[in-house]
């Protein structure tokens, strides 16, 4: 069984100031194996809900077509799971 490997998660970086499109969070900063690129998909800390992000780097939701398009492996299928299970423990 392969692992989730964060050795290289070392590009935290700061953006500019948005917010969360599914629960209003304030994000000013992501964390990741690269410099963030327009189009990068991440996962919102509080909510743990899909976002994208545009070419100013601001976090919006997917688009229907864009969620229809997106393969989720199933060891992000699986991190999704735990972390939203994490989170409900925690509330
Ligand atoms: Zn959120």
């Amino acid at each position: 069984m392969d692992r989730a490997d964060f050795t290289n998660w070392d590009n935290s970086q700061r953006i500019g100031e948005g917010a969360c499109p599914h629960c209003g969070a304030s994000i000013d900063a992501v964390a990741g194996p690269k410099k963030l690129e327009p189009r990068d998909l991440a996962l919102c800390i509080q909510c743990v809900e899909l976002i994208i992000y545009d070419d100013q780097l601001k976090p919006r939701a997917l688009t229907k077509r864009e969620r229809d398009n997106l393969v989720i492996s199933p060891r992000l299928r699986t991190l999704i799971r735990l972390m939203k299970q994490k989170k409900a423990a925690n509330n």
